[in-house]
């Protein structure tokens, strides 16, 4: 068989319950995309199931994979909308749903990384549990505003497995010469209000104005590899580990010294020129600290920059 007319004979599988279509007429229509009209496979394929959808008058979700099977995926992998593929995940978390239309909403993992599923009450499936691994047949990728979801659906297939899937955190390592603490990093005031934590500037809040702000301590430090730099976050936890400064004696240190901002002077001089690698999740532009380890020995930060610059 050609590739088109295997193409073919899977739309027509799938649409053999809803319409009376051969695979011939099928590859007609794909044919006339592809030769007259130039349109690579994959969009006539989608043109043609769309157009097949619209005479049937049912929507995606009604309708099966194909014959052929889909590709088992890595959640990671998942890189384009619209995608009938089979993962086996382990059922990470559930939230409540926001709507009665949502039967199940929540995160899979496999070893690859974490991403969110739907499934819907129409579907009428059955529950996954919690802490559960499945090999899930037939579910749908999903894009919104360039993160990947996966949607469960009346087609779906659900097996439970015995072994229980590996869930791996999708974390990144980097590592370089600490170059430079940022500003708001030391002894910091946040907003109090429930759910903000918002660091303040001069005892200001951007979201709930003046406030008495709890201390906390964070670092917000750029790594340089001598290639790119990296922007890396140390909450008070890594940030005591790595300075050996707890959060009492950073406000002791700053009552002494009538100054808050002493303690980023200290942390400073403490960290800077100094190689680290770090690892942990990112979010947005910033790599999340989980684990530090110092490498080497201290240079001199002037000569290092000069050197990573040259590398
Ligand atoms: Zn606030």
């Amino acid at each position: 068989m050609t590739d088109l007319r295997t193409h073919a004979a899977e739309i027509a599988e799938q649409f053999s319950d809803h319409l009376d279509v051969s695979t011939d007429d099928v590859e007609e229509r794909l044919e006339r995309l592809v030769s007259e009209y130039r349109v690579p496979v994959d969009e006539a394929r989608r043109s043609v199931v769309n157009s097949y959808l619209d005479e049937a008058g049912i929507e995606r979700d009604e309708l099966g994979g194909g014959a052929g099977g889909n590709e088992q995926t890595l959640l990671n992998d998942i890189d384009q909308d619209e995608q009938w593929v089979d993962v086996r995940a382990k059922v990470v978390d559930l939230w409540e749903p926001r709507s009665d239309s949502i039967a199940q909403v929540g995160l899979l993992g496999d070893e690859s990384g974490r991403m969110k599923f739907v499934s819907f009450t129409t579907s009428e499936l059955p529950e996954l549990e919690e802490g559960k691994s499945y090999a899930l047949g037939n579910v749908v990728t999903d894009e919104y505003q360039g993160n990947f979801s996966v949607k469960l659906n009346r087609t779906t297939s659900i097996t439970e497995l015995d072994e229980e899937i590996e869930v791996g955190d999708d974390s990144t390592a980097v590592e370089g010469a600490l170059v430079d603490i940022q500003s708001g990093s030391g002894l910091i005031k946040r907003c109090p209000e429930e759910d903000c934590t918002r660091v303040l500037q001069n005892g200001r809040c951007s979201e709930h104005g003046n406030v008495e702000g709890e201390f906390d301590l964070r670092i917000k430090a750029v790594l340089d590899d001598g290639d790119e730099v990296h922007e890396v976050i140390f909450n008070r936890e890594m940030t005591e580990e790595l300075t050996g400064i707890e959060l009492d004696e950073a406000k002791q240190m700053a009552m002494d010294a009538l100054d808050t901002t002493i303690v980023e002077e200290e942390m400073r001089g403490d960290l800077v020129g100094y190689y680290y690698r770090v690892t942990g999740p990112t979010f947005g532009r910033y790599v999340l600290a989980n684990e530090v380890e110092q490498l080497g020995a201290p240079t001199d930060a002037e000569e290092l920059l000069i050197k990573a610059r040259s590398m």
